[in-house]
């Protein structure tokens, strides 16, 4: 697929992603007062999820899973919204393969939980997201419509043991998707020689369409790291880990 037509395919199937998956009732209209910018879809590499934890993690996911999607700020959240499974019931299978918990695979919902809890509750302010399985569902949607894995098979970009120039990764994302991402790594532990790519970041408007994670005035590439050891890449080579059993 060609950079603009991927490009449109995108912008064109993003919404209807969401009004397929999570029942929203169009575009959101009545969101514009809220205090949080963006949103931000989180993928995750398995592999250095469970580096990250020092986790064994026996049979990781060979492919970039969901680790959320996330408002840029935790603001507007309501609090005292629990999370209850059954409303997300029938997304099961697509949940448990695209948005599995990397460090329990045997307990997802304590994840989903997590994820609602910090994360969707917040989201949950826009109309196109604001139920459990709207935002499940809707999340669901984007990554499929983005459709990450095969984006970068198609840049030839894969695990290996060679490692790869950060701005190569990103420049690539950004000549297909049209808006740059944010990249976040491991930072070398000791003995290692370089960083270990963890996250893929694509960024949308309140409308959900697709847009830079980082706009001048922002808070720069420097800005904060999402999970304890994450923090976005440092210009120059890194390692994205093949799954231990391609490891070679
Ligand atoms: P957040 O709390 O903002 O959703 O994400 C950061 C946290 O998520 C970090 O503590 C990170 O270790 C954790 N995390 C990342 N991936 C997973 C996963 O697959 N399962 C679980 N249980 N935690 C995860």
């Amino acid at each position: 697929m060609k950079p603009a037509a991927a490009r449109g395919l995108l912008l064109s199937s993003l919404c209807l992603a969401l009004c397929c998956r999570g029942g929203a009732r169009g575009s959101p209209t009545s969101s514009d007062n809220h205090e949080w910018k963006k949103l931000i879809m989180v993928h995750h590499w398995p592999v250095t999820v469970c580096k990250e934890v020092e986790k064994d993690c026996r049979d990781p996911p060979d492919y970039w899973t969901i680790h959320g999607l996330w408002p840029d700020r935790a603001e507007e959240c309501n609090g005292s919204w629990p999370f209850n499974f059954e409303e997300i019931k029938d997304l099961l299978p697509e949940m448990k393969m695209y948005w599995p918990d990397v460090i329990h695979p045997l307990n997802h919902s304590h994840f989903w939980k997590h994820e609602w809890e910090k994360h969707g509750t917040c989201a949950a302010q826009l109309d196109a997201l604001n139920s459990q399985k709207k935002y499940f569902g809707g999340s669901l949607g984007l990554y499929e419509k983005l459709e990450l894995n095969s984006i970068l098979q198609k840049l030839g970009i894969k695990p290996s043991i060679n490692y790869y120039q950060i701005s190569d990764i990103k420049d690539a994302l950004a000549s297909m998707y049209g808006v740059v991402p944010k990249v976040q790594c491991l930072p070398p532990k000791q003995g290692e020689e370089v960083q270990t790519i963890g996250q893929i970041e694509l960024c949308f408007t309140k409308d959900l369409r697709l847009r830079n994670c980082t706009e001048p005035g922002e808070l720069g590439e420097s800005g904060r790291a999402w999970g304890p050891g994450l923090e976005v890449c440092e210009d120059g080579p890194a390692f994205y880990p093949p799954p231990p059993q391609s490891a070679r």
